[in-house]
């Protein structure tokens, strides 16, 4: 089947529900485009799970605290059409902030991004995740998805969907580990903006949480320990660090907590030039997947 590409939601919904009453399943894959191995990844999931693949292409201005990060983000819609269509997905469509919220104010729009949403990206990028959660129930509503796609790469955000999925009763929400790069650093629309000696120093995030993970295996459960490991690898590059903390996946608290723990994840946000680089580990799991 060849891509069906719309420009605007209402196209894409109507081209939905002839899918839906047909019975096909539909699998859902929320993106800001500039796509990569990372997002074909949840495309080809999707593909394994759904007869029908949906992917939604929007740089959403409700989730970027930067008006300069909103500006410069690549956009390449012809080119993320491509690569879709070789992925095997069904529908691509994207739109504006008007047609995604008709006749609705900037206070209207507004959703709640629930308790995961305290702390680290939440704390660093004020308004991000309301704006993720605000524009994720509204593609469910346009999708009406059996099952939505997200990388592990974006750990919290991952928790903040799984909490407003539960909170609307659907669609189950998939998390798909992180696609990396040979030498280990995560895929991201934004590694464009990477220099080849940036590219370099951005491993030491890749090692960190390695190394972290190492320990724990080891039997370090200290989150404070972990952290001071993540932290010496970091300085070694000299590399901006904005976190590099551990929080239990289960039990989501804001701040890093004291006692030891058994289920951990470690998560770092670095800042290099202009580039932020955000990536994460399940330390308690034996190849960092959640
Ligand atoms: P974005 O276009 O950055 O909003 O990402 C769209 C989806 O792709 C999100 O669920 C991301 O977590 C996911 N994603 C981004 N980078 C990767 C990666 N390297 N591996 C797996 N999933 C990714």
């Amino acid at each position: 089947m060849s891509l069906v590409a719309c420009k605007n939601p209402s196209a894409a919904r109507a081209q939905l529900q002839r899918w839906r009453s047909s019975g096909a399943r539909i699998g859902f894959v929320p993106t800001m485009g500039a796509l990569h191995e990372g997002h074909l990844h949840l495309v080809h999931r999707a593909r394994r799970e759904n007869e029908i693949v949906v992917v939604s292409i929007f740089v959403n201005p409700l989730q970027f605290d930067d008006p300069r990060d909103f500006e410069r983000y690549p956009r390449s819609f012809e080119n993320d059409a491509r690569l879709l269509e070789g992925a095997g997905a069904s529908l691509a469509f994207t739109g504006t902030l008007q047609e995604f919220f008709p006749g609705e104010g900037p206070s209207t729009r507004r959703i709640d991004p629930g308790p995961c949403a305290q702390g680290l990206e939440g704390a660093l990028r004020p308004g991000h995740f309301e704006g993720v959660a605000t524009i994720v129930e509204r593609l469910f509503a346009i999708v009406e998805p059996h099952h939505a796609y997200f990388g592990q790469k974006d750990f919290q955000q991952s928790l903040v969907v799984r909490d407003l999925a539960r909170r609307r009763g659907s669609p189950p929400i998939r998390v798909v580990p992180t696609v990396r790069e040979a030498g280990g650093l995560a895929l991201s629309s934004r590694n464009v903006f990477l220099s080849p000696e940036e590219r370099v120093r951005a491993l030491a995030i890749y090692r960190a949480l390695r190394a972290a993970h190492q320990a724990f295996q080891a039997g370090e459960r200290r989150p404070a320990a972990l952290s001071a490991i993540m932290l010496r690898e970091l300085a070694q590059q000299k590399l901006e660090v904005q976190y590099a903390t551990v929080r239990d996946p289960e039990q989501w608290s804001a701040e890093e907590p004291q006692h030891a723990l058994q289920h951990a994840v470690a998560l770092i946000a670095v800042r290099l030039g202009a580039v932020r680089l955000i990536d994460n580990w399940v330390l308690s799991s034996p190849d960092g997947a959640l």
